[in-house]
C-alpha cells in the first residue's frame, strides 16, 4: 500500500493527460474554403434574402434540423445568445417568472432576467440533478411563464410528465440542451423535447466551433421569432409584415460562415465522440465498481447519457470521509490535462455554487440600481432566494457531488486505468486520510 501523494507519496501519474482536441484537417479544408470566398459573414439586418445567412450557415442549420429531426434550426453565435432569443420568442417579460434550475451555467437563468422576468428556482431531482415535475410543480404561481429545464451534464431531465405539467398550466418550455447534444431521452433526441432546445457549441462542449449555438424548434413561428431576435428584429419586422411585436428587439446574435463551415464538420464528427465518451464510461464504471461510497450516474430507461461530465455521488457516511478530503487526496494523485494545463486535474467538488447564492440575487440588483426585475412594479410576486430553498441541490453542491472530465476521448484505457488506480489507491488509503481530516479538522464538504 503506497502512501498517497497528498500526505508526501508519489502520485500514481504524472505525464498529462492527451488534450481534448477535433480540430483536424477537416475543419482546416473547410475554413480555407470559406476564407477563399472573402465573404466571412453574409448576414444583412434588414429585409433581404441575406437577412438569413449566407450559405455555411444555411447548410449547417439544414444539417442539424436533420440530423435532429427537428423542422428548425436557427444558429446563433452562442447558447447564450440562443437561450435569450428563446426567452424573447416565448414572450417573457416585465411580471412573468421563469422556473429555472440554480445547478447550471449562468446563462440558463440570466435568459430570463434579459426580458426583465425575475427567475424562480426549483430544485434538482437527485438523480438527474436536472429539475422534475414534482419540482416544478411546487414553484408554478399564477404569473409562472415559461420553463427553463437543463439538462446537466450529459443527460435530459425526465421530460414526460414535465410537459404535461407545462401543458395542464399553458407554459412554454425551453430546453438548456448545452450539455446533452446527441443524447436521447426515451429514444427521442434531447432539443426535440420542449417547444425549443437550445445547444452550445462553445470550446469545452461535446463539438464545437470556437463560440456558436443553435436553437431548434418544430414550431415556425418561433422559429420567425428566433431568427428575428437574432437578427435586428425591430429593423424588419414592418417590411416584413410582422404584427405581434412583442420582445421585437433584435440583437446580433448571428454566426459566421467560418464557424458554421467548422459546425458542418463538428457534426459529422459527433455521433463517434460521444460513443467514445459512453465507452469511457462504461470502462471507469466498471473499475470503480463495488468502491462502496461512490455512486455512479443512473442512466433512465431509453435515455442516451452523454457525459459533458461525469457525476459521481459521494457518500460521506459510508466513506467516513468528508468528500472535499477524498477529491483532494484524488486529485493529488492525477495530473492536469495538455492544453488546460493550469487547470490541474478536472475534477471537482460539486459543480456551480447554487445560483440563487451569487450577488444578483442575494442583492437583488440586475438592471439599473431601482431593483428590476425584482422589484419592477409590474412584478406582483415575491421571490425567495434564500440559503436553504432548494436542499438538494445545496447537498449536491456542498457535500455530495463529484464532477471530473477524465473520460473525454481521446482518453485511453490505460489513461482510464490511472484514474482508476488513482481512486483504488485513495479508497486503500482511508485510515490515513481520516487522521489526515481530524488533524487538519476537515469536517463538511
Ligand atoms: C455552456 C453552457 C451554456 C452556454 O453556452 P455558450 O455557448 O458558452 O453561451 C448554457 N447552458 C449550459 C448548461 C452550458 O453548459
Amino acid at each position: 500500500m503506497s502512501n498517497l501523494a497528498l500526505l508526501g507519496g508519489t502520485p500514481v501519474r504524472e505525464k498529462l493527460f492527451p488534450a481534448h482536441k477535433f480540430i483536424a484537417k477537416e475543419e482546416k479544408a473547410a475554413v480555407s474554403a470559406v476564407v477563399e470566398t472573402g465573404i466571412l459573414s453574409r448576414y444583412i439586418g434588414a429585409q433581404h434574402p441575406d437577412f438569413m445567412g449566407g450559405p455555411q450557415v444555411k447548410a449547417f442549420e439544414e444539417a442539424w434540423a436533420e440530423g435532429y429531426g427537428a423542422e428548425h434550426a436557427v444558429a446563433m453565435n452562442s447558447a447564450t445568445s440562443g437561450l435569450f432569443a428563446a426567452a424573447g420568442a416565448a414572450a417573457i417579460g416585465p411580471g412573468d417568472e421563469v422556473i429555472v434550475s440554480p445547478y447550471t451555467m449562468m446563462a440558463s437563468v440570466t435568459a430570463a432576467i434579459v426580458f426583465n422576468a425575475v427567475p424562480v428556482f426549483a430544485d434538482i431531482d437527485p438523480g438527474t440533478f436536472c429539475l422534475s415535475a414534482e419540482t416544478i410543480r411546487a414553484k408554478i404561481t399564477p404569473r409562472t411563464k415559461a420553463i427553463i429545464v437543463v439538462h446537466i451534464f450529459g443527460q435530459t431531465a425526465d421530460m414526460d410528465p414535465i410537459m404535461a405539467l407545462a401543458k395542464e398550466h399553458g407554459l412554454i418550455v425551453i430546453e438548456d440542451a448545452a450539455q446533452c447534444p446527441f443524447a436521447t431521452y426515451k429514444g427521442r433526441p434531447a432539443g426535440t423535447l420542449g417547444h425549443m432546445g437550445v445547444f452550445s457549441l462553445n470550446y469545452h462542449k461535446h463539438v464545437h466551433t470556437g463560440e456558436g449555438g443553435v436553437v431548434s424548434t418544430n414550431d415556425a413561428d418561433l422559429a420567425e421569432k428566433l431568427r428575428l431576435i437574432r437578427n435586428h428584429a425591430e429593423a424588419v419586422v414592418g417590411k416584413r409584415g410582422v404584427t405581434d411585436l412583442v420582445n421585437m428587439v433584435g440583437f446580433n446574435f448571428r454566426m459566421g460562415e467560418i464557424e458554421a463551415a467548422i459546425g458542418l464538420c463538428q457534426l459529422a464528427k459527433g455521433p463517434e465522440l460521444i460513443r467514445r465518451r459512453q465507452a469511457n464510461v462504461a470502462h471507469l464504471e466498471t473499475r470503480l465498481a463495488g468502491v462502496p461510497g461512490l455512486n455512479m450516474p443512473v442512466v433512465g430507461d431509453g435515455n442516451a447519457h452523454v457525459y459533458y461530465v461525469h457525476a459521481i455521488t459521494y457518500d460521506p457516511v459510508a466513506m467516513d470521509l468528508p468528500r472535499n478530503v477524498f477529491v483532494e487526496a484524488l486529485k493529488s494523485e492525477l495530473p492536469a490535462t495538455e492544453l488546460r494545463e493550469g487547470e490541474g486535474p478536472l475534477m471537482g467538488v460539486g459543480y456551480v455554487r447554487p445560483i440563487y447564492l451569487e450577488p444578483m440575487f442575494q442583492e437583488r440588483m440586475a438592471y439599473g440600481n431601482l431593483g428590476c426585475p425584482f422589484a419592477c412594479p409590474h412584478y406582483k410576486g415575491e421571490v425567495n432566494y434564500d440559503q436553504g430553498l432548494c436542499p438538494e441541490t445545496e447537498r449536491a453542491h456542498f457535500e455530495t457531488l463529484i464532477t471530473h472530465e477524465m473520460m473525454r476521448p481521446p482518453m485511453t484505457t490505460a489513461d482510464l486505468d490511472d484514474v482508476a488506480n488513482a481512486v483504488q489507491k485513495v479508497v486503500e488509503n482511508l485510515p490515513a486520510l481520516r487522521d489526515y481530516a481530524a488533524r487538519t479538522g476537515a469536517t463538511t464538504g
